[in-house]
């Protein structure tokens, strides 16, 4: 006879079982539906991302790669792998790929163990210009357990500084060098950054954590050829589930595979792998590419939105899907700014800015993008209208009868532009 568990719990829906949990589900689909979310890493996963995610592929553990696993019956798990990564070598042009990292900042703590032992040089962008804290920054393991040489932008247009890059690397000789940022608003020159790696024997680490979908897209350059290893997050503009991948040409396959199984990890989580592999064909799609151009085009909108509405922005303006506003001219600080524009239904975060004399945790910049809005469809007119209701909010932070009619204004313009998976939330 069958066993049954209290109230067979097994069976019951997530509102049956937890509805705390889910009415916090609830609420949170309620805020993605109504907020215009500009937080430039953040988008909306597809429904069928979604689905690969949370299926029974869930359920299954296989240490290992697909063919030499330690564990049996992975007949589907292997197929679901194999597929994820041929579509991500055909769609970015490598030799090579590996989607079990667990995320951006695990696959690059795989590349430092495939490449580099503690004490080792290594070199990347510092925080404060844009890079990401794996980059060598000091709080991060990347900073305690290696050397880490941190090169930055110019104080006159505020741009990557290659030729402290080019002198940093000649004097201490790094075995990584790490380009592509977190808060940096302009392409990245990857085969600038190649030459000056060549020059000194460094493996070029190209992260394009937040850049992968418009690379995927064509409408940023690709850094393959330039970087011998690449390494991104999943889930910013390239769309798919939280998780990570690297990119490698053959030369490294060995030793990226065996930094992240068995130097770094466990079990892939097979979930993400099938969503990773849905995303990788979705961005192999025209309709794909219509889309990273569309978040570029946006960007450069809302750029010249801004700007007509007085503000002050990193190195003038925008190449990809971010934009880094100073609001120091405003005298307004980046976190009441912030704060007062996710009231007025505008979610952006607030960022330090470079050589920004005010502290990380209340810094004078603000940092937004436009994946998030694109995927819903607004569009350059759409871009128009945020400007002017940022430009409103950032001039006047306590104004609380204006903020909530604007919240409001925003409100009724998304009902036009259901999110992906949120559409019975619209109308
Ligand atoms: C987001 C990001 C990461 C880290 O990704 P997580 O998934 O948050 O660990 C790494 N590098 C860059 C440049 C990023 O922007």
């Amino acid at each position: 006879m069958r066993l049954l568990y209290a109230a067979d719990m097994t069976l019951a829906s997530l509102e049956q079982v937890d509805p705390e949990i889910h009415s916090h589900v609830l609420a949170e689909e309620r805020r993605e539906h109504e907020k215009l979310r500009m937080i430039p890493s953040e988008n909306y996963a597809p429904p069928a991302v979604m689905a690969a995610c949370g299926s029974v592929l869930n359920n299954k553990y296989s240490e290992g790669y697909a063919g030499r696993r330690y564990y049996e019956g992975q007949a589907e798990i292997d197929a679901v792998e194999r597929l994820a990564c041929e579509r991500l070598e055909t769609l970015f042009g490598v030799d090579h790929a590996n989607v079990q990292p667990y995320s951006g900042s695990p696959a690059n703590l795989a590349v430092y163990l495939a490449f580099a032992k503690p004490g080792d040089t290594v070199m990347g962008m510092g925080l404060p210009s844009g890079g990401h804290l794996t980059h060598g920054w000091k709080v991060s393991i990347s900073g305690k357990f290696f050397n880490a040489v941190q090169y930055g932008v110019k104080r006159e247009d505020q741009r990557i500084d290659f030729d402290q890059v080019a002198t940093l690397a000649r004097e201490h000789r790094p075995k990584l060098m790490f380009c592509g940022a977190t808060a940096y608003p302009r392409t990245i020159d990857f085969p600038r950054f190649a030459e000056i790696a060549r020059d000194v024997g460094a493996v070029l680490v190209a992260d394009i954590a937040h850049i992968s979908g418009l690379v995927a897209g064509g409408a940023h350059p690709s850094p393959v050829g330039h970087a011998g290893v690449i390494t991104s997050t999943t889930h910013k503009t390239f769309r798919g589930p939280r998780g990570g991948m690297i990119l490698c040409d053959a030369e490294h396959k060995k030793a990226i595979d065996r930094a992240v199984f068995p130097g770094l990890q466990g079990g892939p989580h097979n979930g993400t792998t099938a969503g990773i592999a849905v995303a990788a064909k979705l961005a192999s799609t025209e309709d794909f590419r219509t889309y990273a151009a569309a978040v570029i085009a946006n960007a450069r909108a809302l750029a010249e939105s801004l700007l007509e509405g007085g503000f002050d922005l990193v190195t003038g303006g925008t190449d990809n899907h971010l934009i880094l506003a100073d609001l120091t001219a405003q005298g307004v600080p980046g976190k009441v700014a912030a704060q007062a524009l996710d009231r007025a239904g505008i979610v952006t975060n607030y960022n330090s800015v470079p050589f920004d004399p005010r502290k990380p945790f209340d810094p004078s910049g603000l940092r937004l993008g436009t994946p998030a809005l694109t995927s819903r469809g607004l569009g350059v007119a759409e871009m128009k209208r945020v400007g002017a209701w940022m430009a409103e909010v950032v001039a006047a932070p306590e104004d609380e009868a204006r903020i909530a009619a604007i919240a409001a204004e925003v409100r009724e313009m998304l009902e036009d532009f259901p999110a992906p998976g949120l559409e019975h939330l619209a109308g």
